[in-house]
Parts: C-alpha cells; sequence; structure tokens
C-alpha cells in the first residue's frame, strides 16, 4: 500500500507495522508528529497501542525499557535536547539491553528552527555503542524504522532512528509493509540482565563490546549504506543521511562521475570509507549536523585532504541544502537566492492576542517595577517570548526546569526576590525536583506556575499537571499558604500585582499558579465539543 507520509509519520506507521506495543514520548519540535500519529491512528487503537504522552524524556525511555524488559517491541521519541534529559537511562539502556526490541528516534534541528541548540545525536548513539540508523527519505524512515526492530532484537540492544527537521516534516509517497503481530509478553533469558549492580554491569558491557564487531559488520553488509562507482577519481563523496538526498537532487545516480559512499548506518563501514579513500585524491563529505563522520575519518585515514564541514568547504552550522551542496562541488544551480518581497512584512514572534502569559507578565513587570531589572528565570514555552518587546520580562531561558534551579541558584547568592517563570507541563517535565531543592532550603524564591492547561508551543497536548498542580506543590513541601492561585484577566491586574508583592516578601519558597487555559486548545476544544454533540 502506498501512502503520504511526513517523515515523523513514517516512522510511526513503521512502527505500528512492525508490532510495536507502545510508544513514550513528551512533546518537542520536530519529533511530536510521530506520537501524535499512532495517538490518531484507528490501527494502533484497534491494536491497543500504548501512546499517552509521558512527563518528560527520561520517564519516556525508561517506559519504553520497561516494556521491551516484558518482551515487548517499544519506541520512545524525542527531540535532540529530549535526549541529554534521557541520556542517563539511555546510556545504561545499551548496557542492559533489551528482550523486546527498543527503538530510540531522534530528530535534531539544524539551524535550530525551533530549539535552543543545535547538537547532533550520531554522537550520543556512538557513544553508547548502538547501531544507528540515518534516513535519507521518507521510504527509508519507514524500511529502517521496521527493520530496527528485528535488528535490536537480534542483538539484544535499542537501536537509534535519527531523522533532522527537513525530513521529519517533509511528505512523500512511502510503500508499507506487512502488518506483523505483537509480541507476547515474555520475561528476559536472563534474570540479572537488568540489574546494573558493578560486577553484572561490567559482564554486560563486555557483552556490548563484543557486539562491535557485529554492528561494524551489519554496517559493511547493509542495504542501505553503498558504495557507487564513478570514473573521476579526482573528488570521492561520503554522503550521509539526508545530505545523501541533497547529493542526488544536483547529481542523479546516472549523472554523477564521482565515486559516492552512502552512509545512512552507523558504525561507520570502515571498509567502505577506506576504499572511497584509497581509490579517488580527495574526499568531500556531507552530512547534516556536526562533522562526526569528517572528524572521524581523519582519525583512522592515513591520506589528506578531507575536505567538508571542518574545512570550511561546507559551513560549519546551519542546516545544508542542494544549492549548499553544489557549491562546494562547483557545480552551477542557476536556481536564484529568492529574495523576500517588500510586501512581506517582518513579522517577530509573539504570543496570541489574548493569551493568559501577557496578563502575567504585565502584573510581573509592575510587581518587580521598584527592584529593577534581572530577576526573571525563565523556561521552554511559549512564555519565552516574554524576553522579546513590549514585555522584555525575563532575563534566561537555558534548559527545561532550569528557571527554578537557576532562581535558587541566585537567591543563594543574595539576589532576593528571584522569580521563576515555568508552565505547567515543563514544571511537571523537570520544574519540581528544583523546587523541592527550594523546599529543602527554604530558599526564598517565588514560583509562577503560568499555567495554561497545556503543552501548547508544541500544539496543545495535555500537561501530566492536568488539575494538580496545587497538590503536587503541597506534596513537594511548599507551605499551603503560600501556593496562591489566580485568574490571569486584566481586570485582576492589580489583584495580581498585590499577590506577587506579598510573595515577593515571604521569606522562603512560595508559588503563584496563574490558571486561564490556552485560547488556542480552547477553541480546539469546543470545535471537538461541538461536533461531537452535532453526531450526538
Ligand atoms: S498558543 Fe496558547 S499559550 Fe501559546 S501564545 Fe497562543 S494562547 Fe498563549
Amino acid at each position: 500500500m502506498q501512502k503520504l507520509l511526513l517523515g515523523d509519520e513514517a516512522i510511526a506507521q513503521a512502527a505500528i507495522d512492525a508490532g510495536m506495543s507502545g510508544v513514550y514520548a513528551y512533546p518537542g519540535t520536530p519529533s511530536t508528529e510521530i506520537t501524535e500519529y499512532v495517538q490518531a491512528s484507528k490501527l494502533a487503537e484497534e491494536r491497543n497501542i500504548h501512546s499517552d504522552w509521558a512527563a518528560n524524556e527520561k520517564t519516556a525511555m525508561e517506559a519504553a525499557l520497561g516494556m521491551a524488559y516484558a518482551g515487548k517491541r517499544s519506541m520512545t521519541c524525542m527531540k535532540h535536547v529530549g535526549l541529554n534529559v534521557a541520556a542517563d537511562n539511555f546510556m545504561n539502556a545499551a548496557i542492559t539491553g533489551v528482550n523486546g526490541g527498543m527503538v530510540v528516534v531522534v530528530a535534531d534541528d539544524p539551524s535550530m528552527h525551533s530549539s535552543q541548540n543545535e547538537q547532533d545525536s550520531r554522537f550520543y548513539g556512538k557513544f553508547a555503542m548502538i547501531p544507528v540508523l540515518e534516513p535519507s527519505n521518507q521510504q527509508e524512515a519507514y524500511d529502517m524504522t521496521y527493520g530496527a526492530f528485528e535488528l535490536s532484537e537480534k542483538y539484544k540492544v535499542p537501536v537509534m532512528i535519527r531523522v533532522t527537521t527537513r525530513i521529519a516534516h517533509s511528505r512523500a509517497g512511502v510503500i508499507t509493509k506487512e502488518l506483523k503481530p505483537q509480541n507476547n509478553q515474555s520475561l528476559p533469558s536472563d534474570p540479572r540482565q537488568f540489574v546494573l549492580l558493578p560486577s553484572i554491569a561490567r559482564k554486560q558491557y563486555k557483552v556490548l563490546l563484543g557486539n562491535q564487531d557485529h554492528f561494524n559488520a551489519e554496517s559493511e553488509n547493509s542495504a542501505y549504506n553503498h558504495y557507487f562507482e564513478g570514473e573521476d577519481k579526482s573528488v570521492g563523496i561520503i554522503a550521509c543521511g539526508l545530505g545523501y538526498n541533497y547529493l542526488r537532487e544536483i547529481l542523479p545516480e546516472g549523472d554523477c562521475k564521482y565515486p559516492v559512499l552512502k552512509v545512512t548506518q552507523y558504525p561507520l563501514p570502515e571498509k567502505q570509507v577506506k576504499q572511497i579513500a584509497n581509490e579517488t585524491e580527495k574526499l568531500l563529505v556531507i552530512e547534516e549536523g556536526y562533522p562526526m563522520v569528517e572528524e572521524m575519518i581523519k582519525g583512522f585515514l592515513e591520506k589528506e585532504p578531507v575536505t567538508g564541514r571542518l574545512d570550511g568547504t561546507l559551513p560549519r552550522d546551519g542546516e545544508l541544502n542542494a544549492d549548499i551542496v553544489a557549491a562546494a562541488l562547483g557545480i552551477q544551480t542557476g536556481s536564484k537566492e529568492s529574495k523576500v518581497p517588500d510586501f512581506v512584512a517582518n513579522r517577530p514572534p509573539s504570543m496570541c492576542p489574548g493569551c493568559s502569559h501577557i496578563d502575567v507578565y504585565n502584573a510581573l513587570n509592575e510587581a518587580l517595577a521598584a527592584f529593577g531589572q534581572g530577576r526573571v528565570f525563565s523556561d521552554i514555552g511559549c512564555y519565552t517570548l516574554g524576553a522579546l518587546e513590549p514585555f522584555n520580562a525575563i532575563n534566561t531561558c537555558v534548559d527545561m526546569g532550569a528557571s527554578v534551579t537557576m532562581a535558587k541558584g541566585a537567591a543563594d547568592a543574595g539576589l532576593v526576590p528571584a522569580v521563576t517563570v515555568i508552565g505547567d507541563s515543563t514544571f511537571t517535565h523537570s520544574g519540581m525536583t528544583g523546587l523541592l531543592d527550594a523546599v529543602n532550603e527554604n530558599s526564598p524564591i517565588t514560583v509562577i506556575i503560568s499555567d495554561n492547561e497545556s503543552t501548547s508551543m508544541t500544539g496543545g497536548q495535555d500537561s501530566s499537571a492536568l488539575g494538580r498542580l496545587e497538590a503536587i506543590c503541597q506534596g513537594l513541601g511548599v507551605d499551603p499558604e503560600h501556593i496562591r492561585v489566580l485568574n490571569p484577566i486584566k481586570r485582576n491586574h492589580d489583584d495580581m500585582v498585590k499577590v506577587m508583592q506579598e510573595e515577593f516578601d515571604y521569606d522562603g519558597p512560595s508559588v503563584i499558579i496563574p490558571r486561564r487555559e490556552c485560547i488556542q486548545k480552547a477553541a480546539r476544544r469546543r470545535k471537538m465539543e461541538a461536533k461531537q454533540k452535532a453526531k450526538s
């Protein structure tokens, strides 16, 4: 059957078809659509495939590992910075190994379209010493995900799929495969496999090391890594993942006179790399993300030069495209840089008119006016736009949850009042533990949890804290008298300023919860309710 699918959707469909029993994820662009596709899939519903959102990427990966422990096939999905959160479990999952197949999908965001950095997750795969698959198009995203479960079960190790924004969010026809049954529940044959006591972990680590030759052989023989002959040996091209797609846009297979090595499965197929290096005068490495392959081959080839992102033949940062690759090969594409017409106005990002965060920032700015600037530690969500005009209301945004712990550190340094602004979803993702630290030391910080009952920045997924924020804060030890709930509307501006000032004066951790549903989510909800009403 052929379907028109986003790269993300191709991954989701492949996992369903391959017999997956559960997907575990926290929303993060550009990976969110994978889980959303499973959630909307009738087939997934019929097959009872688990697909609820997790509190964060670490809990998602741990749950996926638990499902794989029980013998079923599981998948966990995240954006690249999410893998930092899940890295503790990820590194150890490579040591425990798996029982049922487990696939870790990581969507990187070169050019930082909606991220705070450009990190390249292939390094994590190499760091954990597990196989990494990097599809060059949507069909490969499907086929490689389908095959990744087999590879994972064959070697009893998690397998990583790495995609980037361009492939995750563009659409192409994808031919699907047969639908496989789900695995039966089963326990690991070695009951100690998952117990990482040092003596067992050392044994398991040797198993992982012992598998490296097999992973290399899998890469050397992979149908996805391919050596294409070429008569002009002045340049050999190593094209990785989506970089291969860009290359073929400008030099289709029949028209390319240079030898090409396509790399979409790692570890790097060393024999093929040596072959192309020996047969050509110099190498050009085309890879999306960091110059990982370029650096690696400089390490094991005796011969120079190797060119690519490191020597400036390709730009060191940002996304590649076919024109950039063409220029590196000295090819004129004739495509002209398209200029933005003058009538297109410059529109900086801004919060939706009527958003509750606007009322929160207006009140916060007034409440803090007497103390001056530099005291507001914020986090990642729509409210991060409070950094821009006209609010200029926040001073930091570093990583999920950092607002609370940075405010605590600043208060420890004597910056009082120190204020946190964090969303309800981000608070449960990784703000809660920071608040516990503040409670344990009675740190004088004010945590504003701007509760719009949603993970709005990624499309309005439910937050793990829905309806339970006060109880969670109380459970963490915040004095109930200093958990203040507000309705952030214009009419309540003066009350909000007063409550904020009262809590700034309190010598301990306090929480203010301005609560109003995200207006975009509310509109979608009302539409759904009207539809359902019309049906019944
Ligand atoms: S999507 Fe919702 S939370 Fe985000 S800016 Fe718009 S109204 Fe505010």
